[in-house]
């Protein structure tokens, strides 16, 4: 039910254009999933999420798991039911959040052991209960469960994280699954290229149908980002779907993309897009700002969305005023903007032409419209 077929590789980089075939559909790659943290892209119907072009949707695995709890989801039918999407679902294995969100998290090789930040109740989570979690869920792919540390941290905690990630990517594995779902491992190992290396090597002897680079985004600056991500590629899988967690600014999709990566999801367009700040071709600009005030152009001339119907001074009007609207209007741009972005990148690749794209995408965002 799953399968990865590679189209094209680009003349002048390594970006790749593939497909990515799922029981919901297939996934043109390279492409960026809009976060569902909830099972909702915040603000938005999932008409209008599908109307942006996304393809495929993220949810978290923690967040549902808490609320309304996994059986409820299974309950309502899963996931795909319960939101009313009609695509593939990605779920993650609530690794990132026990680590970020969770208050008191305990890490031992058994599980991690945290509280609740909505009820401060004790919570359990296990290589086998994440299983277990996204099979209620329902997703299409589930991710396995891996021990995040924060970023800087000493060499030891760094590589005894990484290594128990890959003890409990085993596990995950030994879990039997439900025929229509797949799992992803993921590779850690902080800025170390030796231990990414050493991850990515043990992880593809597991032969998983998609591999994730995770642990990224965490403070590091953009040169050590690329850097960690052209150390790791050599070693993943060149037949299987590659997909950079919670990446990020189009500039940084852009960059790896040209590295090989097929998969994004992150929340800066929607988070951004709730907070008055719209990507365009030209920089990222902040409607908040005064000069926008009689501006009565819209965000892009050429953007097909509902929110560029309207006058960068009217969208600004909404967030001044408190109106809802405002981030609904602007989350449907932003997440417009990146799939657009997206899908330039993928005839970009197609005609060979990936990298005079990726150089002119980044001079225009040098020209912010601020
Ligand atoms: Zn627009």
């Amino acid at each position: 039910m799953f399968s990865f077929e590679l189209h094209h590789r680009d003349a002048g980089t390594a970006a790749r254009l593939s497909t990515f075939h799922t029981p919901h559909g297939p996934v043109r790659l390279p492409a960026f999933m809009p976060v569902g943290t909830q099972g909702t892209v915040k603000g938005l119907t999932v008409d209008q999420i599908a109307a942006t072009g996304a393809q495929m949707v993220l949810a978290n695995t923690y967040h549902l798991a808490l609320r309304p709890g996994a059986d409820v989801v299974r309950d309502l039918g899963g996931l795909h039911v319960m939101m009313g999407w009609q695509g593939p679902i990605l779920t993650d294995s609530g690794g990132f959040q026990v680590f970020s969100l969770a208050e008191r998290t305990v890490v031992t090789e058994e599980h991690a052991v945290f509280r609740s930040h909505i009820d401060g109740s004790t919570i359990e989570l296990s290589p086998e209960r994440a299983m277990e979690i996204q099979q209620q869920l329902g997703s299409d792919v589930a991710m396995v469960l891996d021990h995040v540390v924060a970023l800087p941290c000493s060499a030891e905690v760094l590589r005894e994280a990484t290594e128990r990630s890959i003890r409990w990517a085993a596990r995950c594995q030994a879990v039997p699954q439900r025929p229509d779902q797949c799992r992803f491992g993921i590779v850690q190992g902080g800025l170390d290229p030796v231990l990414r290396v050493q991850c990515a090597e043990r992880l593809s002897a597991m032969e998983f149908p998609g591999y994730a680079i995770g642990g990224l985004s965490v403070g590091e600056t953009p040169q050590q980002m690329r850097d960690t991500i052209a150390a790791t590629m050599p070693a993943m899988p060149a037949d299987r779907p590659r997909y950079l967690m919670g990446v990020g600014r189009p500039e940084d999709l852009l960059m790896a993309i040209s590295l090989g990566i097929d998969l994004f999801d992150c929340v800066m367009p929607t988070r951004n897009g709730r907070n008055a700040l719209a990507f365009t071709a030209a920089g990222p600009v902040r409607l908040r700002n005064l000069k926008h005030q009689r501006d009565p152009q819209p965000l892009e001339a050429d953007c097909p969305c509902a929110a560029c119907r309207h006058s960068r001074g009217y969208l600004r009007h909404l967030f001044m005023a408190d109106e809802m609207l405002g981030p609904i209007l602007l989350t449907i741009h932003n997440l417009t903007y990146y799939q657009r972005l997206l899908a330039a990148a993928r005839e970009a690749i197609a005609a060979d032409r990936f990298a005079q794209f990726y150089e002119q995408r980044m001079e225009g965002y040098g020209k912010s419209g601020k």
